[in-house]
């Protein structure tokens, strides 16, 4: 099954289409239709593709690519790799099934959290698939283009004569240097104009610069499943020389941005970066936690960083404590007087229906995030993963309402109810936080004034601002 290339299968990594607008790719931790049009790039994707000679990654989302389009793609390839979500799963596996009927011949595996938590019941749900890669899936799928046998490939569960097997587990990746570049995968398959975030940057570029977090919040997808809770890092030279071969493929590109769970996680290391990034004169941008000290916050503003995206998540202490959040509310507020004298812009994400949470908490994590004033904001509704804490806290506690994650059009809805808070009063806590934290007289005249700061700014505020206003509606009538 392999061609000119010697060794390897030809091989396709499809992030496939799905829910209209829907970011869903392997890049981004909630899974969902977003208020504006905003797309990660497929990092986890493009991680295997830089690994698999003559691949080729198709991230059909942000391409507006039908199912239909996609077909054809099936006569091409002997390999396809899907990257799958809870919430897309069900959408996933009718692609999977529509490719194989164009070509039974293909070989096709599944990779995601999705799978990763639970493979057997991937496999189960439908026989087009033929395996799925459990763990970090990097060198997994790498052997598997090689044409090695299922069985003999870690990390892998396979169906072996309708039986489903489990290989071994892969250890997890210790040398995070060994994995290749993603930008050369970008440039090869990607068309950057048409990854959008409402808060950073047009065109901007994702990428890792490491895996796992400290942290262990209970809520959180990657480190619980995925990732870890050790911070595995590739070396500062690594970092640099891809930023640095970056500038010179997308002399375009206006931000990076470093999508590692807490890439403040080691402070050392994120200053080291910095200094480098400095020197060549990129902006930044990257996650970290609301406990970066002043200085380590100067360090990095001085050398190019302009945004940071921070999980706040609530404004009551005790909810926090709940989902084992490990930050302070007053450290919080301090770190982000810090951030905003400095000139660092934030991205605030905040997440309501929480364990604990109630009508009061919600409203005093709206007050705490209008008072804290990021300069933009995003609100969630608590997901429960499977094969995270909190899903299992769910379980046991009946929090379970029987619910989708997300909607016919995939929109966030709640899987979640309490007795104290039902899942229609979680979901219509999210209109309100937004109407009240953006049509404020102070945040409608910040707005207005980075809009007459240029034309292509104006365009896209007023582009978005339709989009946010549309979203409201539509969340109204659900
Ligand atoms: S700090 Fe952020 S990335 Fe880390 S576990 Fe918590 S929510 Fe997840």
């Amino acid at each position: 099954m392999t061609d000119s290339l010697g060794a390897y299968m030809r091989t396709l990594f499809l992030h496939p289409p799905s829910y209209d607008g829907f970011d869903g790719g392997a890049g981004a931790r909630y899974q969902a239709r977003r208020e504006i049009r905003s797309f990660w790039y497929p990092t986890w994707l493009a991680q295997p593709a830089a690994l698999v000679p003559g691949s080729r990654l198709v991230d059909a989302p942000p391409d507006g690519l039908t199912v239909n389009e996609v077909l054809p793609l099936a006569h091409r390839y002997e390999l396809a790799i899907l990257h799958t979500s809870t919430p897309s799963f069900p959408y996933d596996v009718r692609v999977a099934e529509a490719m194989k009927t164009e070509n039974p011949d293909l070989r096709i595996g599944f990779v995601g959290a999705h799978v990763a938590v639970d493979p057997e019941g991937a496999l189960r749900a439908s026989e087009t698939i033929d395996f799925v890669a459990r763990e970090e899936f990097d060198f997994t799928i790498q052997e598997v283009a090689q044409g090695r046998p299922l069985r003999a490939v870690l990390g892998l569960s396979y169906r072996d004569n309708g039986i489903v097997r489990h290989a071994p587990a892969r250890p997890i990746l210790e040398n995070m240097d060994t994995l290749p570049f993603v930008v050369d995968v970008y440039k090869r398959d990607l068309t950057l104009e048409n990854y959008f975030n409402g808060y950073l940057l047009h065109p901007y570029v994702s990428l890792d610069t490491g895996r796992g977090c400290r942290s262990k919040c209970t809520f959180c997808l990657w480190p619980q499943t995925v990732g870890g809770h050790r911070y595995r890092t590739r070396s500062v030279e690594h970092v640099v020389a891809e930023i640095a071969l970056a500038t010179r493929y997308f002399p375009q590109v206006k931000e990076y941005f470093f999508n590692d769970d807490t890439f403040t996680d080691d402070l050392p290391r994120a200053e080291a970066i910095a200094h480098q990034l400095g020197k060549l004169g990129v902006t930044w941008s990257c996650n970290a936690k609301a406990n970066v000290p002043y200085d380590t916050l100067k360090l990095l503003k001085d050398n190019g960083l302009r945004l940071l995206v921070v999980g706040y998540e609530s404004g009551n202490q005790q909810v926090l404590n709940n989902i084992k959040k490990g930050v302070r509310l007053d450290l919080a507020r301090r770190f982000t007087k810090h951030a905003k004298n400095l000139g660092i812009k934030i991205h605030g994400t905040f997440i309501v229906g929480l364990p604990g949470d109630r009508r009061e908490t919600i409203e005093e994590t709206i007050r705490f995030a209008c008072e804290i004033d990021p300069d933009t904001i995003q609100v969630s509704i608590a997901a429960p993963y499977p094969g995270t804490a909190l899903y299992r806290e769910a379980v046991e506690q009946g929090w379970l309402s029987g619910g989708q994650l997300v909607d016919g059009q995939g929109v966030q809805v709640s899987a979640l109810s309490y007795s104290h808070l039902s899942r229609t009063e979680i979901f219509e806590s999210v209109e309100s936080f937004y109407r009240r934290f953006y049509f404020r007289p102070l945040k409608v005249f910040a707005l207005a004034g980075e809009m007459l700061r240029g034309r292509e700014v104006m365009k896209r505020r007023l582009r978005e601002g339709v989009e946010f206003l549309r979203f409201l509606s539509r969340r109204k009538e659900a």
